[in-house]
């Protein structure tokens, strides 16, 4: 049976999200910024707590593991690049490696950048991955670890996913980004809709993500550092792109 999934707020603007494997039960949360929204879920859902999928060190991804691991004697899986920094950890993993929630078949992708050792969680047959603050709808994370070579390599790996996989994200961060966006891509046709959806979406109270690759390899300004059309409209026509992508991302830090 194909997996379920269940999205919800923490703290401010963070995401948290419930992977359920209906066949035998197990659920796993992808990251845990804090314990009770999961607890809420897991009761809302009735599913019963089996893992923690880390994707990187920061507190506001790692603040619920201890809590929750005491309550539910979870798996707790982290990226080995991060183990020091992260509490609890029961397995480790890295590039390639396999990473099962019952009978769920997850991958490990390698996303540093915005922590060296940041990873994504891939799903390839329910079409979904976990990228935490590697890549937002509309935006990407700060690189705060990495350089925007190693930034921009992890985007191209992602942007590689099947069009039709359901991107979540660690934040809610749409329609700011969206407002970047039209800074520097102002001439991309789909934004504008995109950004009418993404304040509909927001009136009415609903997140603006899962999103899918195939949207935002269109949409979003940071996966396409690459396109012609937008280096020159940036002055960077010519210029590598891990070059346009380091304009771009520097833009956005300042806006
Ligand atoms: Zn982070």
């Amino acid at each position: 049976m194909p997996a379920e999934t269940r999205l919800f707020l923490c703290l401010k603007d963070n995401y948290g999200v419930l992977l359920h494997d209906p066949d035998t039960g197990a659920t796993a949360a992808i990251d845990a910024p804090e314990a009770a929204p999961v607890e809420a879920a897991l009761k809302a859902t009735g599913w019963k707590l089996t893992d923690i999928l880390v994707t990187h060190h920061h507190h506001d991804h790692t603040g619920g593991i201890e809590a929750l691991k005491k309550k539910y004697n979870c798996r707790v899986v982290a990226p080995e690049k991060e183990k020091a920094k992260i509490p609890a950890v029961d397995k480790t993993v890295r590039e390639g490696d396999d990473v099962a929630v019952g009978k769920l078949k997850g991958k490990v992708i390698e996303t540093p950048g915005h922590t060296l050792g940041h990873i994504t969680y891939y799903f390839p047959e329910d079409h979904l991955a976990f990228v935490g603050d590697t890549l937002f709808s509309i935006g990407c994370g700060r690189v705060i670890e990495g350089t925007p070579e190693m930034m921009w390599a992890s985007l191209k790996k992602l942007r590689q996913l099947p069009n039709e996989t359901l991107v979540y994200c660690g934040h809610e961060y749409t329609a700011a980004n969206i407002k970047f966006a039209l800074t520097v891509d102002a001439n991309n046709p789909v934004l504008e809709a995109r950004a009418t959806q993404v304040r509909q979406l927001l009136a009415e109270g609903e997140p603006t993500i899962p999103v899918t690759i195939g949207d935002e390899k269109l949409e979003n300004p940071f996966l396409r550092a690459d396109v012609a059309d937008l280096a020159c409209d940036i002055g960077m026509a010519g210029k590598q792109p891990a070059e346009v992508f380091a304009e771009i991302r520097g833009r956005k830090d300042r806006f």
